[in-house]
């Protein structure tokens, strides 16, 4: 009772099914959680991570784990990627790829507007060590293709991003990479893998936060990689038993868990998000809203061609955000005023302008106005979970 093929089956049978089997010694159906930090050897095994390979059996969690190595198939097979590797955290797996596969001399041409932990570790950690890099709106490929140079070796694109939800056209930054040799990482965590398969477009490393809409339930945090087996090899031996990065089993197993519904949940997410951001877009009060499944938003048709599922986060701006911020904390009944994303609960945080282009994205001039165009103050980032819409918008009426 294992998947003989897996490129047959849909994406709800390989959510449940896929990478997973039942346990050969007990039976059990559900996978094992294996909560051993080392494994008994018949065998002489080198410590070097440079011998390493696929056939080297369990010997410590921090280079493999049978509950991980099941997160890791299921991973790959939903990404139609060759192979996946799991990391603690999404920065954990983002700073992987950035380090394994960047060095000295190198140029790097990265979103300028993305999530801030991977504009921060690019802008100050990658430039310490020597490795050039070029932020720019990859919303429009004209962009990306004036910043390459003799020496880019990897672009990276966050779709939709952080948090004004712009679009990057996948296929396109891919072929404009490849052109000179350099790598396409593709930061899919907003979109997740069933509404976009960045692998299938071009990409050659695809990086997801799981704590996000994968494991989706706001409890465990994880991140991942998926790619060529020839990318991804390298980042275990180095990354993972290096750096150390390791996720713990037990996140594994419950990521592994809350993917079983992910197909289900994404389609609740995008119902809600799309009843909500009509809502919004109605409401007297709310001067913009961003939802790539609204025709309004600037990339609709890039969106529409490029994701399966518009996903369930929102971008809202209304006059005096911070009182309505304020509002929302005392107030709100059933959405929780918290960062992170992509849970079964609905979460919402006011991402501040000066903060974000001041210490994170560090704006300047035209993009620094185009910035400010887009978000004034400061945004919504509405994170739309699986409640009854009804609740959720009766909610965001009482604040706005
Ligand atoms: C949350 C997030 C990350 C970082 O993931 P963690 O699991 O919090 O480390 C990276 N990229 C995006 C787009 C995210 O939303």
């Amino acid at each position: 009772m294992t998947l003989k093929s897996t490129s047959d089956k849909g994406p709800q049978t390989l959510s449940i099914h896929g990478g997973e089997a039942p346990d050969p010694v007990s039976g059990a159906s559900a996978p094992n959680l294996v909560m051993s930090s080392t494994f008994v050897v018949d065998e002489e095994i080198s410590f070097s991570a440079n011998n390493l390979s696929s056939e080297t059996p369990f010997v410590y969690t921090r280079w493999a784990n049978p509950t991980t190595q099941q997160l890791e198939s299921k991973l790959a097979i939903l990404e139609q990627a060759e192979a996946g590797i799991a990391f603690a955290s999404g920065m954990a797996a983002s700073a992987a790829v950035l380090l394994a596969h960047l060095s000295q001399g190198d140029h790097l041409v990265i979103s300028n507007t993305n999530y801030p932990g991977t504009a921060e570790f690019a802008r100050e950690t990658l430039t310490r060590l020597g490795i050039e890099v070029t932020p720019v709106d990859t919303s429009e490929l004209a962009n990306i293709e004036s910043a390459m140079r003799d020496n880019t070796r990897m672009v990276w694109l966050e779709t939709p991003s952080n948090p004004l939800l712009r679009i990057s056209d996948i296929r396109g930054a891919a072929d404009l990479a490849h052109r000179q040799d350099a790598l396409l990482a593709v930061d899919s965590t907003f979109a997740s893998p069933i509404a976009t398969r960045p692998m299938t477009l071009g990409a050659d490393l695809v990086v997801h936060s799981l704590t996000k809409y994968i494991g989706g339930h706001g409890d465990a945090m994880g991140g991942s990689v998926c790619g060529k087996q020839e990318l991804i090899g390298p980042l275990r031996g180095e990354a993972l038993v290096h750096y150390g990065g390791v996720i713990s089993p037990f996140n594994a197993w419950l990521i592994m868990r809350g993917m079983a519904t992910l197909p289900l949940r994404m389609r609740c997410h995008q119902e809600n998000a799309l009843a909500v951001a009509r809502f919004l877009e109605d409401h007297d009060r709310v001067e913009k809203v961003l939802y790539p499944g609204l025709e309004s938003h600037p990339q609709h048709a890039l969106a529409s061609s490029q994701m399966d599922n518009f996903s369930g986060m929102i971008c809202f701006r209304c006059a005096d955000p911070k009182r309505v911020a304020e509002r929302m904390m005392q107030r709100l009944e059933v959405i929780h005023y918290a960062v992170s994303l992509g849970h079964h609960r609905s979460l919402v945080y006011l991402m501040q302008t000066d903060d974000l282009v001041g210490s994170s994205y560090r704006l300047q001039g035209e993009e620094l106005d185009k910035y400010r165009d887009a978000a004034g103050e400061g945004v919504f980032r509405l994170s739309i979970g699986l409640e009854d819409s009804a609740d959720l918008i009766r909610d965001l009426d009482s604040v706005l």
